[in-house]
């Protein structure tokens, strides 16, 4: 307790039943205040691996939901820098609660519909899209505004997104991903497999 950005300090042992909030990404869903929109756990883990934040760098974080991959990035190294672009001013006050009780009260919320909202952002060192694929020129805006080496990754778990990736895909090769994660759950007085929507993700670097 007392320093939200590693609870698991090293000598530190958390109360028994307390949530571990790491630094590595993955955090438990219900570390979040969300309204569903919320890339889960395991996805949000793969996202942020692929995103592979560095000291310093920014994020620029386009359709940001809650928040959960630009905290997650911010609380990677201390020194990244991240904006989260959200056009639901209920969810772009709810990221900034969700970054001040997650130790990074300095995550920049921009209240706003991409692609119009990042003009005239800071030149971003990776860019993630959760949201606004099907936004005409979303996703050409964030590649042309990557420098050379930057990396993005977009994750849609719809066929139209789906289908726009595949062809970015195509254009400039990358990694193209399907994660299709299921829980156990009880089925009567057993456990079955449910099974969450597959995620398609697509990470290039420019
Ligand atoms: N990765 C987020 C979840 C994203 S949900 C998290 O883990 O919390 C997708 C979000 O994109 C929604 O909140 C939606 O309002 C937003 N969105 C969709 N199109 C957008 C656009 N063109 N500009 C900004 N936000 C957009």
């Amino acid at each position: 307790p007392g320093d939200p950005l590693n609870v698991i300090a090293v000598g530190c042992v958390p109360e028994p039943g307390a949530p571990r909030l790491s630094a590595v990404p993955g955090l438990p869903d219900d570390a979040y205040e969300h309204d569903g929109q919320l890339t889960k756990r395991p996805v949000r883990a793969a996202t942020l691996a692929a995103l592979a934040p560095a000291p310093g760098e920014l994020l620029w974080d386009v359709g940001g939901g809650s928040g959960s991959v630009a905290v997650e990035w911010m609380r990677a190294h201390r020194g990244c820098r991240a904006v989260s672009v959200e056009r639901d001013p209920g969810r772009a006050a709810r990221i900034g609660r969700n970054a001040d009780r997650l130790g990074v009260p300095a995550l920049r919320v921009v209240t706003g519909t991409a692609p119009h909202a990042l003009a005239g952002l800071e030149t971003p060192d990776a860019v993630f899209i959760g949201g606004g694929l099907t936004t005409p020129g979303l996703l050409a805006a964030c590649w042309a505004a990557l420098p050379a080496g930057g990396r993005l990754v977009a994750n849609t778990v719809t066929l139209e997104s789906e289908a726009l990736l595949a062809q970015w895909y195509s254009r400039h090769g990358g990694e193209l991903l399907r994660l299709a994660v299921a829980h156990a759950a009880p089925v009567g007085g057993f456990t079955g497999w449910r099974q969450a929507m597959p995620v398609t993700q697509w990470t290039a670097a420019k």
